[in-house]
């Protein structure tokens, strides 16, 4: 048996007058005009609470999607306890077998739900069409059919034998039950994060962010429709402190998969390090976490890229990747024809929901972020070192709109162009021609993250300096292209320092943190 060679599932185009536009307006319509309730799924069985969380357009915070119950300390035990019973079959079940329900999975989003996950996606978190297809259709879909692929590379990889010897390896899941935490920005990897262990045979169990239950809400439905075992995956939508009060203390806890903020990270990896003598095997723990990432210009760079891939790289979805640019250096000789650039592309960019398909800029995520990014915004307003040059402006009283923002500071270690705001704003300091190499070695010392960042010049000397340079500040590193986008099976995505564990999500390696291998040599 070989499992198919993936290709990237192409990006559907709702260009007006498409059929793909005329079938997601349909859906869109649809799920806004009803208001659906969520239950938690914990061995195979459909979980209601009663305690109730709420799912609201971003951009329009009145209007309720969703209701979703929330776990407490009860429903997270027994989510425990349905994946370490489910782990039994689910670990002897053939790799084969466990891969198919993916693939078939990959294929029901590809050809059935395709419009539906987008419409949710669109509403729930506030993303324009394009950015919808890009992560809860394409990247998923990509997802599941290329960890398809390295499973079965992983599975076939082995050892030397020699002459009366028979060496193999089994590649054990972990011997316990996988949290995975996930965050509101990309469904991709909220679907990603506990599939990956489970196609290795690993049961799980799965705390989506509150700020994003309605797509993994989806996701699970189509996990089930593909023949997902009951209790393979646990569904457990509920509060943050079910996590470190109750699955990070349990001696069964085998692994994390989390993406979210570095706090949040930190603070589960010390709550291991406090029950490290209690658990069975020690966790693994995988995380991707925060941001600051980088633009560098040189100045012989491409004006017309660098705009383009600032406008992108720091304002698609709102900013709220964690790959997006948040700070950027650019050459004194180039900066007139690059703010210009800005000023023209910023200020004619439509902002507001994204059922309007003109918009190319939605709301932030919620209230919380909005106050969040609106003081950063406040505090570089007051900083007499840093002036807003273009945006500035917000709004929340029926959505919560943040106009895109570029701040130009003369401190390069000032607020924003230091810490992550997770948001639409950009920080810009601009150097003397001749400071290129200053420029890196500052922008080094100042990456506390070191997730993506790019280079922009045609000339090999500067690309090769800065590559070196800036060795260790990005996991994913641009040479003039947006740090924005990496694509599953091209670009393997992740990043050190306190950006993560840089274990590349959509790479083999990933896999290879779910499996625990037993080396069995056999003489004759
Ligand atoms: N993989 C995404 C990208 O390359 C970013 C993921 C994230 O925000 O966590 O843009």
């Amino acid at each position: 048996i070989e499992t198919p060679y993936p290709e990237n599932e192409p990006i559907l185009d709702y260009a007006p007058g498409t059929e793909a536009r005329r079938k997601l307006k349909e859906a869109l319509k649809e799920m806004a005009g009803k208001r659906v309730e969520i239950p938690l799924v914990i061995g195979g069985e459909r979980i209601t609470t009663g305690d109730m969380g709420q799912v609201v357009m971003p951009h329009d915070h009145n209007h309720v999607l969703a209701e979703y119950h929330k776990a407490s300390e009860r429903e997270a035990r027994l989510a425990i306890e349905a994946a370490l019973e489910a782990r039994k079959t689910w670990q002897s079940m053939r790799w084969e077998e466990r891969c198919a329900i993916f693939l078939k999975a990959a294929e029901l989003l590809a050809r059935k739900y395709r419009y539906l996950i987008n419409a949710g996606s669109m509403l729930s978190t506030s993303k324009n069409a394009f950015q919808a297809e890009i992560d809860a259709a394409c990247e998923l879909i990509d997802f599941l059919r290329f960890n398809v692929h390295f499973a079965e590379r992983i599975y076939r990889e082995q050892p030397r034998s020699a002459p009366g010897i028979w060496n193999y390896l089994q590649h054990r899941p972990l011997e316990g039950f996988v949290l995975a935490v996930t965050p509101f920005n990309f469904t991709a990897i909220a679907g990603n994060l506990p599939s990956a262990p489970a196609i290795m045979g690993n049961t799980v169990v799965w705390k989506p962010a509150s700020s994003c239950v309605y797509t993994p809400h989806l996701f699970m439905q189509i996990l089930e429709e593909a023949g997902l075992p009951a209790g393979v995956i646990n569904f457990l939508p509920g509060p943050g402190r079910l996590v470190g009060d109750v699955c990070l203390k349990d001696p069964n806890l085998a692994g994390v998969h989390f993406t979210g903020s570095t706090a949040v990270f930190q603070q589960m990896w010390r709550t291991i390090g406090e029950h490290i003598a209690t658990y069975k095997s020690y966790p693994r723990i995988v995380g991707e976490t925060g941001g600051k990432d980088f633009v560098v210009v040189h100045q012989d760079a491409d004006v017309d890229q660098v705009v383009t891939a600032l406008v992108r790289g720091a304002f698609e979805y709102q900013g709220q990747k964690c790959s997006a640019v948040s700070r950027a250096y650019i050459p004194q000789s180039l900066w007139k024809h690059i703010r210009s650039g800005l000023e023209r592309e910023l200020t004619s960019l439509p902002v507001g929901p994204p059922q309007d398909f003109r918009n190319f800029v939605n709301a932030v995520i919620d209230r919380q972020a909005f106050t969040s990014i609106t003081g950063f915004i406040d505090q570089a307003r007051q900083d007499s070192t840093s002036e807003i040059i273009i945006g500035g402006g917000s709004n929340d009283r029926t959505g919560y709109f943040i106009e895109p923002t570029v701040i130009v500071t003369k401190d390069p270690q000032s607020r924003t162009m230091v810490e992550e705001i997770f948001g639409p704003v950009l920080t810009i300091y601009v150097y003397e021609d001749d400071a290129y190499l200053e420029t890196l070695e500052i922008c080094d010392k100042t990456s506390r993250y070191a997730l993506t960042g790019a280079v922009f010049s045609r000339s090999r000397a500067a690309i090769s300096l800065a590559l070196a340079k800036l060795e260790q500040a990005a996991g994913n590193f641009y040479i003039n292209d947006k740090p924005t986008g990496a694509v599953v099976g091209q670009q393997p995505f992740g990043g050190g320092r306190a950006s993560g564990t840089n274990d590349k999500a959509g790479f083999y390696t990933n896999l290879l943190r779910w499996v625990s291998p037993r080396t069995v040599k056999e003489t004759f």
